[in-house]
């Protein structure tokens, strides 16, 4: 069923009748070309794509619980492509272009709303690091402009500007960055893929995989074993579990990240907003809510929630910038599990095992990569290339030394 205007005339004129479950619930088969394992946004978007544009049948996506469950429901809906290095920048400014067209291309609406980003400057030293930063993006092909302090007061006259420690000396604006109803992401690929013929199977755990004579020939799942041809994994915070089941020890470790809603407010910050001197940053949803986050919990975690350390540190960022938010209520917080990698860059790479895939390290940034992701997988997956945009996101990257280190912060995962 295409959704249109047209439709929800004469739904609204039927009584809504004619609206159908979005995807099926079928039982597993006993084989597949393609299973991917894990139903968040990268796992969705790969079958969507090996579908759509690499025209593969016989695809399974194997879910533990319910799709969007995990990170792809639980992140801060952010979107953008301001990144430094080479091999990041081009790879995100193509996911930033497909978020562009995404739900006509997907025919759902996951309320991309380009709202603009702007991360602040509080050093004459950051203004120097942003200007080159904004220089990489132009020269990638995305959209980048400095702001001065008072174009920064025309929009959001109500920060802390003379803040004794922290004054606001101007900003990185990104205007394409913006945020997408993160939800809605997981909802329109599951749709799309399964329109297409994609078997998308919840409550199906992988828990161990076949390897026969170095090639997989299937995984172990609390549904029986499934025979596939090729497996790929994007199970994000689970990673390092899932493909011990192969032997490997990756290089990621887990850690949890927080989120944050507060009240309802009234409207009040446009786009979203990053504060420079420290981890906090914000938006504001449309039901008025200030989404916000910070740092990861330092510590190495599998729970899906976070500690009151992270939460006091987050409030004292808010604080600094727009001390009007000590008024508001705090109405909800969770916690996702973040893989973060040694270098704070993604991995989209084969696997010493044949037909065995991987796809993971997005840290606490993989939701804006969710497009582009699940597009250059599905080009691994189908063709065993890399996709021109991710060549840069090798395991052995780690061996020769060769890392995407965007923040500087050498290997030190809890630091990205
Ligand atoms: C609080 C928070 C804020 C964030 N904010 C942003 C942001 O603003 N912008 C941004 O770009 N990124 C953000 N992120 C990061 C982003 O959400 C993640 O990097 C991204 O969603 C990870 O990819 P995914 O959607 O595929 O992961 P997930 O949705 O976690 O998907 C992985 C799936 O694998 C399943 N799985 C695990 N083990 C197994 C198994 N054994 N068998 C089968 N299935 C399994 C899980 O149940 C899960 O559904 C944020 C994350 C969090 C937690």
């Amino acid at each position: 069923m295409r959704y249109s205007g047209l439709r929800v005339v004469v739904e609204a004129l039927t009584g809504h009748r004619g609206w159908k479950p979005v995807w099926r619930d079928p039982a597993p088969q006993s084989h597949y070309d393609f299973v991917i394992v894990g139903g968040g946004g990268h796992g969705l978007a790969t079958a969507y794509y090996l579908a759509k544009e690499f025209g593969k049948s016989r695809i399974a996506v194997l879910e533990k619980g319910y799709l969007g469950g995990g990170n792809v429901g639980r992140n801060t809906t952010i979107i953008r492509s301001n990144y430094l290095l080479d091999g990041n920048e081009p790879f995100y400014e193509f996911s930033l272009k497909l978020w562009e067209g995404l739900e006509q291309d997907f025919n759902y609406n996951a309320m991309v709303s380009q709202r603009g980003i702007i991360n602040l400057i509080h050093t004459d030293a950051q203004r120097d690091a942003f200007t080159r930063r904004g220089n990489a993006m132009i020269m990638n092909g995305a959209d980048a402009e400095l702001l001065d302090r008072e174009q920064v007061r025309a929009m959001y006259p109500w920060l802390n500007f003379d803040n004794a420690r922290f004054p606001i000396k101007g900003a990185l604006m990104q205007r394409r960055g913006g945020t997408v109803r993160h939800d809605a992401v997981a909802w329109g690929y599951a749709r799309g893929a399964d329109m297409r013929g994609v078997d998308l199977i919840q409550n199906c755990e992988v828990t161990g995989m076949r390897i026969e004579n170095g090639r997989i020939v299937g995984v172990e799942t609390t549904r029986g074993f499934i025979g596939a041809g090729k497996v790929g994994v994007a199970v994000a915070g689970s990673s390092s579990k899932v493909m011990a089941h192969a032997g490997m020890r990756l290089p990621i470790e887990s850690h949890v990240l927080q989120a944050f809603v507060s009240e309802g407010l009234k409207p009040f910050i446009d786009g979203v907003m990053t504060f420079g001197a420290g981890h906090f940053y914000v938006s504001q949803s449309d039901k008025g809510g200030l989404v916000f986050g910070g740092d990861i919990d330092g510590y190495n975690s599998y729970a899906q929630r976070g500690n009151l350390p992270v939460i006091e540190d987050v409030a004292e960022g808010g604080m600094a910038l727009m001390p009007a938010i000590g008024r508001a209520r705090l109405l909800r917080t969770w916690g996702g599990i973040m893989d973060m990698s040694m270098d704070g860059s993604p991995i989209i790479d084969r696997t010493p095992v044949d037909g065995l895939y991987f796809n993971g390290g997005w840290c606490y940034g993989g939701f804006k990569a969710t497009p582009a992701s699940g597009w250059c997988f599905a080009h691994l997956l189908a063709r065993d290339e890399p996709h021109v945009t991710a060549r840069a996101y090798r395991f052995d990257r780690f061996l020769k030394g060769l890392m995407i280190d965007e923040k500087g912060q050498g290997a030190t995962p809890n630091l990205h």
